[in-house]
């Protein structure tokens, strides 16, 4: 069968031996797979991502001279299923896939792994509990986009961000078009995103953002007053002292009064950041812009060393936190919020191509501008993102 190989940086279409499903595998047809930023970053820097994976100790065999497949945001048609397997879902099913498979001794990655060839393919392995029915006659372009937004779903889910908070997205690729996509689904009032491109910027208001900000023009941390956010460290040493004065004029003993009211969650705004740049520079960015008390949510990868100033962060007492990933339940969710269409993100598909295209989408999505994300459909002839 057909399908792009990546060794030593280089991308390649070439025939590969038909895959036979195993214990508990089955084998589909791929329909559509995204292309992920991490496919990209994979590409040129597979040695450096395998050995960061080492350092976290989980065994990997991403390296620079191995046959990479990518792939790990599809759905498929069921072909075959291998022995072992229930049968619960019928050849003929449309599937979308959390892209892990349980080997020997390994639970590898399917597309990020020598041993778990991806979706960049014609045909595809993959563990027949990791499959899930794509509902409601979702169409294929939307179901291969379950698995960013499960990414999303869970960034949001770890942002803890409550309806009446503001968030705030910074950067408006890929990832940060789901999540703005997840919190507008989740009921989240006020979302402002923030990208230099203006293509990315007409994507995040598609994509349900209320405010989208040229960063070249105008922090993203402008309307911090508006918003009831305190932005300076007088500011906190005001509310501070005012609180305590004010309620000196109370009969009750202030102490009283001020615990009750924490109590019943009066406490500061704080507005929720989501990191989802990844380039060295951006969290120093943030802390520098960020209002007092805000919680980030780092979601953008950056694979580089950086450097920030503690300090900054101590003064305005801000969260800062990593996430990664998502659950099969997030997985789950996110393919039937789709469905339901409880999540408006089509948009976010900006191109298509075969699988002899795939060298020219990696080029192409170089340019914010014009590509956010490119499916690849294995049957389709083109040779350019359209
Ligand atoms: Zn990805």
């Amino acid at each position: 069968m057909k399908a792009v190989v990546c060794k030593n940086a280089e991308l390649a279409v070439v025939e590969r031996p038909e895959p036979v499903p195993g214990k508990g595998q089955v084998l589909l047809s791929v329909l559509r797979c995204g292309i992920c930023g991490s496919d990209l970053h994979v590409r040129h820097h597979c040695s450096h991502m395998g050995n960061l994976l080492t350092r976290i100790g989980y065994k990997n065999s991403l390296r620079a001279e191995e046959e990479i497949v990518f792939g790990h945001e599809f759905c498929g048609e069921i072909l075959e299923h291998g022995p072992g397997t229930t049968r619960k879902q019928r050849a003929g099913t449309r599937v979308a896939v959390v892209p892990v498979t349980r080997q020997a001794d390994n639970i590898e990655l399917l597309g990020l792994s020598a041993l778990a060839p991806g979706a960049y393919a014609e045909r595809i392995l993959v563990d027949e509990n990791m499959m899930m029915p794509i509902p409601n006659g979702l169409h294929e372009d939307q179901a291969a986009l379950t698995e960013p937004l499960a990414v999303a779903l869970h960034a949001v889910n770890r942002a803890e961000v409550k309806q009446g908070d503001v968030a705030i997205v910074i950067g408006c690729g890929p990832v940060g078009l789901g999540v703005i996509c997840m919190l507008k689904a989740k009921g989240v009032r006020t979302v402002v995103a923030s990208d230099f491109s203006a293509g990315r910027r007409a994507l995040a208001k598609n994509c349900g953002a209320d405010l989208v900000i040229d960063p070249k023009d105008e922090s993203p941390y402008a309307n911090w007053q508006q918003y009831g956010h305190i932005a300076s460290f007088g500011g906190l040493l005001e509310l501070a002292v005012d609180t305590r004065e004010r309620l000196g004029k109370l009969p009750l003993p202030w102490w009283h009064v001020w615990r009750i009211a924490e109590g019943l969650g009066l406490k500061p705004k704080r507005p929720v950041i989501f990191e989802c740049v990844g380039v060295p520079g951006i969290l120093q960015t943030i802390l520098d812009g960020a209002p007092l008390f805000s919680r980030v949510v780092v979601a953008g990868v950056c694979m580089q060393e950086d450097r920030i100033e503690p300090a900054l962060g101590i003064h305005k007492e801000i969260d800062l936190r990593f996430v990664m990933g998502y659950s099969p339940l997030e997985y789950r969710d996110a393919l039937h919020m789709i469905a339901e269409g409880k999540v408006s993100c089509a948009f976010m598909v900006t191109g298509m191509v075969g699988l002899d295209g795939v060298a020219n989408a990696f080029a192409a999505l170089g340019d914010p501008e014009e590509q956010a994300k490119i499916l690849i459909d294995p049957r389709s002839a083109n040779l350019q993102p359209t």
